[in-house]
């Protein structure tokens, strides 16, 4: 079944079911606690606060969403890219727990004839939150799953809040067995390869009050009115759909890789390394154009910067596969006829696109190899010293004069067994914005918007490099 399909068959499933029918919203957060949407509820969040009535009791999506946290996971993992697209169904206050159950199931293991994706329910297994007694009861009495194959777990992966006092609740994920080729068996709790995550129901029940995180807070009581919170992977239910064992193997991915085969003469199954180049350089490709889809333009701080990260990784890795000239234009082209069909939008602004991305590209290249050369020289320094560690002010210096990107340092380093001095270089970068704002004040331009605008693009900066404590709020 082709990405396409499985996108039509979810919005027409929950629309038959009386669910309105919501248009992503573009990856460019309206919130400024975030830089990116990373899940399907973000346009739908003032619902569920409590900050605006909802114009309809239950709505259904499809989202556009980038994960910069997961970055490190592309490619190695068959089942993280930056950009994927979250399938949802919601309900302000209407059906609960059992509703939504009954739904994932019907939809997942309902037959092709009736609009389902006819999914093998044996291979289907569920994890619960450790006391929702509720959930589990649901599952295998209402449902029908053997208890064996329900699992309970903790707050850390099955309870869901924003980070913040509001709401907050249980959740509950349905898994899908791969088989044994994929790794030893004892469901998801022991292998989330095997066992690979595509569906998580979250619960909004509970009001939660102060306190710090994820788990360290006090719950203060039930919610006035319950509400329901899905999220579907689209491209994990491709990849199995399409019986592909990675979700840069579906569709709308393979064809990147392929052009990218093309461009370096790097087969795809050849060696594990330049696999992995392969679908960094599919993902991040169709995350690049994406972003710059949705207004995005590649800077050095907020989400300016994690375009300019994702892209000049994608560029780098085509490098590492041999390719020497310009290579994006062909790969953005490739992206864009593969993703057009559901976001024509991508076509319009085709020329836009590709102006941005090929100066980028250029931009990059031109400081490419003196930038290496920096680097190399800076590791072969401290081997001879005996070091393990790049100190900061060569990371800084790299992104500062040549255009590095800290986690291309990371990886160049790490590619010659070197660590970073990561906190050396936050303090740098932290010492130069707060030179910059100095400035800025001296000029005294008197431009409060602008003055707003940096405070928050700061704080996205920070957040981008101390762990993603915003985005992760959000990550369920
Ligand atoms: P995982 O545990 O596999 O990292 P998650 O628990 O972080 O997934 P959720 O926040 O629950 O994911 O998001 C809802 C759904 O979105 C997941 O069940 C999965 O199908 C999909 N999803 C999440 N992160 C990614 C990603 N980086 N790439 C592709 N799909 C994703
Ligand atoms: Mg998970
Ligand atoms: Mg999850
Ligand atoms: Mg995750």
């Amino acid at each position: 079944m082709e990405s396409a399909e499985i996108r039509r068959r979810w919005l027409r499933f929950f629309e038959e079911r009386g669910h309105t029918v919501v248009p992503s919203a573009s990856l460019i957060a309206d919130d400024p606690t975030l830089l990116l949407v990373p899940a399907g509820m973000v346009p739908f969040k003032p619902y569920f606060l409590g900050e605006v009535k909802p114009p309809y009791e239950r709505a259904t999506s499809v989202q556009k969403c980038v994960r910069t946290p997961d970055i490190e996971e592309v490619g190695k993992t068959t089942r993280h890219g930056t950009f994927f697209q979250m399938c949802g169904n919601f309900s302000f206050g209407d059906y609960f727990k059992e509703g939504a159950i009954k739904y994932a199931w019907e939809l997942l293991t309902g037959s092709l004839a009736d609009g389902g994706y006819a999914l093998d329910p044996e291979r289907l297994w569920i994890t619960v939150y450790e006391q929702d007694d509720e959930a589990e009861r649901i599952w295998r009495d209402v449902i029908g799953v053997p208890a064996e194959r329900i699992q309970r777990l903790g707050m850390g992966p099955n309870f869901w809040s924003m980070g913040v006092p509001g709401p907050c609740g249980p959740c509950s994920e349905v898994h899908y067995d791969r088989g044994p080729e994929f790794g030893v068996e004892g469901g998801p709790a022991v292998n989330d390869e095997r066992y690979v995550e595509i569906w998580n129901l979250v619960f909004m029940q509970y009001e939660r009050g102060e306190g710090t995180g994820k788990e360290d807070f006090e719950i203060l009581g039930d919610l006035p009115n319950k509400n329901i919170d899905t999220g579907l992977g689209l491209e994990r239910l491709a990849m199995i759909l399409q019986g592909v064992q990675n979700m840069f193997e579906i569709d709308t991915s393979r064809v990147v890789i392929e052009k990218a085969t093309e461009l370096t003469g790097i087969a795809y199954g050849k060696a594990h390394d330049s696999d992995v180049s392969l679908r960094v350089v599919s993902d991040h490709m169709r995350t690049s154009v994406m972003l710059i889809g949705d207004g995005v333009t590649p800077g050095n701080e907020g989400r300016g910067y994690v375009l300019r990260r994702i892209m000049r990784r994608a560029v780098r890795n085509m490098r590492l596969l041999g390719a020497t000239g310009p290579v994006v234009g062909e790969l953005v082209d490739t992206v864009i006829r593969s993703m057009a069909d559901q976001y024509p939008e991508l076509e319009s602004e085709r020329e836009r696109i590709e102006t941005v991305a090929l100066a980028e590209e250029a931009a990059f290249l031109k400081t490419l190899k003196a930038g290496t050369n920096i680097l190399d020289s800076a590791v072969s320094e401290t081997k001879a010293t005996g070091g393990t560690v790049l100190t900061g002010d060569k990371a800084f210096l790299l992104h500062d004069t040549w255009g590095f990107p800290i986690d291309l340092t990371l990886e160049m380093a790490a590619e010659q067994g070197l660590a970073v001095d990561q906190d050396g270089f936050r303090r740098l970068m932290k010492e130069q914005r707060e030179r910059a704002k100095a400035d800025a004040r001296a000029k005294k331009t008197g431009h409060a918007d602008m003055g707003a605008y940096r405070e928050i693009a700061d704080r996205a900066g920070a957040t981008e490099f101390t762990g993603y404590a915003d985005t992760e709020g959000e990550s369920r």
